[in-house]
């Protein structure tokens, strides 16, 4: 009968002793080895469980990729045709000034540069970029005054309608 050393006391004691004599402590260290044996076979029993639950969410994990893949690809698409969209507006700015909304500051801008050219222009009713040409229709006062604003050759040009 081979000895071997208790784990615990260090005294020999039989190999085949399920615990200790001297201390007590169960069986050396075959249950430390027989454990992790155990665990192992624990985990290999759960692994295919595992797997077989898995396999719900291998489904799953398959459909949200191919929908991830789908969803990749249609931003891409929108992406691309956005940025088509993006330059459709631009050229059509150019196409139709009519578009373009006329600011506050390009409104007092108006108001001065009709003053200063010794029109009346109190207020503005409404102000209209040209069509052709760098210039407004400005309507003042209630619409009782309307000038035309026109850029020539770097000159603003007032004149009354
Ligand atoms: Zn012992």
């Amino acid at each position: 009968m081979p000895l071997i050393k208790c784990y615990e006391c260090e005294k020999e004691i039989s190999d085949k002793a399920l615990s200790c004599p001297h201390c007590g402590a169960p069986a050396t260290s075959e249950p430390k080895e027989e454990e992790p044996t155990i665990e192992l076979n624990k985990k290999d029993n759960i692994a295919p469980k595992t797997n077989e639950a898995s396999k719900g969410g291998e489904a799953f994990s398959v459909i949200f990729t191919s929908l991830f893949i789908l969803i990749v690809i249609v931003i891409f698409i929108r992406s691309c045709s956005g940025s088509d969209d993006k330059v459709k507006p631009a050229t059509s700015e150019v196409d139709a000034p009519a578009d373009v909304t006329v600011t506050d500051a390009q409104k007092i801008a108006a108001k001065e540069l009709i003053s200063a050219n010794g029109y009346t222009c109190d207020s503005i009713d409404g102000m209209n970029r040209f069509f052709t040409s760098e210039g407004y229709h400005v309507y003042c006062n209630d619409h009782r005054y309307n000038y035309d604003i026109e850029n020539k050759g770097g000159n603003w040009i007032v004149s009354v309608k």
